[in-house]
């Protein structure tokens, strides 16, 4: 039986895990390491400070299908649909530029649960709070050196944390990359960005009627959602969260600041824009440093092979496209190379 590690509790990684386990169930151990304390990734899902507020997708917001994708991923979008997971959007955003034949859908538990449904149907060995430092290659196999200390042996390597993040690691991943490789991996761009939950006290009812809405015309914020109406979830007994997201522009501007001085300039310009929000009773503050791909590593096939045996497999939205789709187009791409290069 291989053991194969797959490096990333987000999207891409469940995906990985959860087609590994069915397409080659027995051959292999299934291992996942995130140095998060949760999955989730970028489709985070921010678990709320008193137990009687809602929760609050920091990161990804709603998952949009276009036709083609709706079609050819059909059988994931129909498994999360009949698992309760997704739900279409019914909700009204203001200001979402509607493609023609398009689909959103929702998550009534928060985007995380996408990633929680990949990850429970893979029934991998799953470990928090792993952040991997280094890969070191020993004969047919690869040592993934911990930051805490201490590391462990793999058949396989699976990658799927941002670009530069997996060029951040020690070891042998320096002298695998190609001339070429590096060339394509040093042309991925990410935008950047802010984001705020915010929770209220149980009383607070809002003043407008929107669900979500996109603002064009701020320097500072470019989206805000309510999270219990975007997700069309029953709000009995919970209170109000709200969700905002700065603009690219500003988040490239802030990049290199404390969230915590970053925090009031977001929550002065949410004040001019919604004069009549009550106060929070608490605020957590996320710098998406890697946000979505704004430039894909060129003429990707959806993952990059940087050793064939043992294994090394780098995946991700930077591979295809920074959406759910772009993630099941990589990891379908991962688990083709990993078993060719298997041999199974
Ligand atoms: P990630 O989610 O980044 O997962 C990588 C994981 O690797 C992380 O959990 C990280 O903790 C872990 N990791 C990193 N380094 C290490 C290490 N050294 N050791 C161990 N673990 C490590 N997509 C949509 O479809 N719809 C949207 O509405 C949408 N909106 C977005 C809004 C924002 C603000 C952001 C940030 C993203 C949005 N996206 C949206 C994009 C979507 O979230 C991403 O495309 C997707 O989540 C990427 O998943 P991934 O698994 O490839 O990467």
């Amino acid at each position: 039986m291989s053991r194969v590690l797959i490096v990333g509790a987000g999207l891409t990684g469940s995906l990985c895990a959860c087609l590994l386990r069915r397409e080659l169930q027995s051959q292999v151990h299934i291992v996942v390491w995130d140095k998060a304390k949760g999955s989730g990734g970028r489709m985070s899902t921010s678990r709320p400070p008193h137990a009687s507020s809602h929760s609050a997708d920091l990161g990804a917001q709603y998952v949009t299908a276009t036709p083609a994708y709706a079609q050819s991923h059909h059988s994931f979008y129909s498994e999360l649909l009949s698992a309760g997971v997704l739900q279409p959007l019914h909700c009204h955003i203001e200001g979402l530029q509607q493609k023609h034949g398009q689909e959103n859908y929702v998550t009534p538990r928060g985007m995380s649960s996408v990633v929680k449904h990949f990850l429970s149907e893979s029934g991998a060995d799953l470990f928090f709070e792993r952040h991997v430092t280094g890969l070191y290659r020993h004969g047919a196999s690869w040592e993934v050196e911990r930051k805490a200390g201490g590391s462990e042996t793999f058949d396989a390597v699976i990658l799927t944390m941002p670009v530069p993040q997996i060029l951040q690691l020690q070891g042998d991943l320096e002298t695998l990359i190609s001339d070429q490789q590096r060339q394509q991996l040093d042309c991925v761009r990410y935008s950047s960005r802010f984001a705020l939950g915010l929770f209220f006290s149980p009383e607070v009812v809002f003043g407008f009627s929107w669900g979500a809405k996109y603002f064009m015309d701020s320097p500072c914020i470019r989206y805000i959602a309510v999270e219990s109406r975007k997700r069309s979830a029953d709000i009995s007994g919970l209170a109000q969260s709200l969700v905002v997201h700065t603009s690219v522009s500003f988040g490239l501007e802030h990049l290199e600041w404390d969230k915590e001085d970053v925090q009031p300039i977001i929550l002065q310009e949410l004040h001019r824009l919604l004069p009549h929000l009550p106060q929070p009773i608490s605020i957590k503050c996320q710098k998406w440093r890697y946000s979505q791909v704004l430039t894909t590593v060129p003429n990707s096939p959806g993952h990059m092979t940087l050793l064939q045996a043992p294994s090394l497999i780098c995946g991700g939205d930077a591979f295809s496209h920074s959406h759910f789709d772009g993630c099941v187009d990589s990891a379908l791409s991962v688990i083709r190379a990993l078993k060719a290069s298997l041999r199974v």
